[in-house]
């Protein structure tokens, strides 16, 4: 008995730790003599924050990364150790909770230091975020040398561990954006050294950075959507072709029947069969992430075969048209993984439904159990 049948649910996500540490393998090997941290916000990308960031820790990364407080706060409540980065400054009612789970907070406001201080903050390292164009969380390169020389005077309180700064076209490695973000960024590094200051962890890059531009590179890199074995976009695509996705999509086939040609499917009776078929239910609908976009056009793995999803996607099953197979309930039936010699990808759920591969791992809800397997 496999554990998704024990778990009761005929549909799970598998996450592969071995994928994870394999990535990472492959990640120090590219970034080296950088530091990797593995980015493990919004629940580990879908494949479970706390079993990644283990996983990561024992393949070598030296940090783990989140984007709220309440992230970091799970890791360190499940006995993950080393530096946990909290991405962004986040609310001053947050510094209480930050201190007390030993968090490394990013800092770009002289409030947020303040917080932090009147949070009891005893030499908490924490790392200033610099906004070098991407508009979205920073602060201004004309006001990071207030911010360090605040974090001085405050120096009982708060340390300055490292200096950073977020790319927003790395996946694009033709577009010249990511070096004038990292010009910017050397100016301001340049000025604080100028003021005798030198952060001793100075960080730029994410995944796309990390493999796409070795300038980028700096003492350690961000890595999310690679650790998880997914390419970051389809411009960088050849530089990921050793990374294993760490996440696979199953269930069993709940009910199969035969329907006769001119027969309809599913709410609104949208799909007609132009000929007799053989048709499986799978228990898995748009409120376990499988978007209903992904009708018409979609296909999932039966019998190790590509087949067509009928009908709208309901929120808790889906319809297949099996042709002529022979189907049998509990069937195993892969939505994203492998089976025989096929593959479906996030990458290929992204492409057909607009969106990027990062909307549909972290899409996949709660309600689909996560079982750690580890694959050599
Ligand atoms: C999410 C995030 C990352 C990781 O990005 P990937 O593209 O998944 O590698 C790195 N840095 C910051 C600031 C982020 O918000």
């Amino acid at each position: 008995m496999s554990a998704a049948s024990a778990s009761g649910r005929w549909a799970w996500a598998e996450i592969d730790l071995a994928a994870v540490a394999h990535n990472v393998d492959v990640l120090r090997r590219t970034a080296a003599p950088a530091e990797v941290w593995a980015v493990v916000k919004a629940d580990g990308y879908g494949h479970g924050a706390i079993a990644v960031a283990r996983a990561a820790r024992s393949a070598g990364c030296t940090g783990a990364c989140v984007a709220f407080t309440a992230e970091g706060v799970a890791l360190r409540q499940a006995g993950i150790d080393g530096p946990i980065l909290v991405l962004s400054e986040q609310p001053a009612s947050d510094a209480p909770a930050i201190v007390a789970a030993a968090l490394t907070p990013t800092v770009s406001t002289i409030t947020g230091v303040d917080a932090l201080a009147a949070a009891g903050a005893v030499d908490l390292g924490v790392h200033v975020k610099v906004d070098t164009g991407m508009h979205r969380a920073g602060a201004d390169p004309t006001d990071v040398l207030a911010v360090v020389e605040h974090i001085r005077r405050e120096r009982r309180a708060v340390r300055l561990a490292g200096c950073f700064t977020h790319l927003a076209m790395a996946d694009e490695p033709d577009d010249a954006f990511t070096q004038h973000q990292l010009d910017r960024f050397d100016d301001v590094l340049a000025t604080l050294a100028a003021a005798g200051h030198d952060p001793p962890l100075v960080h730029a890059a994410n995944s796309a950075g990390a493999l796409a531009h070795p300038a980028a590179r700096r003492g350690m890199v961000r890595a999310g959507i690679a650790v998880y074995g997914i390419a970051p976009g389809p411009s960088v695509d050849h530089l990921c072709r050793d990374l294993r996705p760490a996440l696979s999509l199953r269930a069993r086939v709940a009910a199969v029947r035969r329907v006769a040609a001119g027969e309809r499917v599913s709410y609104g009776l949208h799909h007609t069969f132009p000929v007799a078929t053989t048709l499986a239910t799978v228990p898995i609908g748009y409120a376990d992430g499988v978007r209903r976009g992904l009708w018409p056009g979609g296909e999932l793995l039966v019998g190790g075969k590509r087949r067509p999803i009928v009908g709208v996607v309901t929120m808790d099953q889906l319809m297949v048209d099996c042709a002529d197979d022979e189907v049998a309930p509990g069937d195993e039936v892969v939505l994203i993984g492998s089976q025989g010699g096929e593959r479906i990808t996030a990458a290929d759920w992204a492409r057909h439904l607009g969106t990027i591969a990062y909307e549909v791992t972290t899409g996949i809800s709660a309600r689909v159990p996560r079982h750690v397997v580890r694959t050599p």
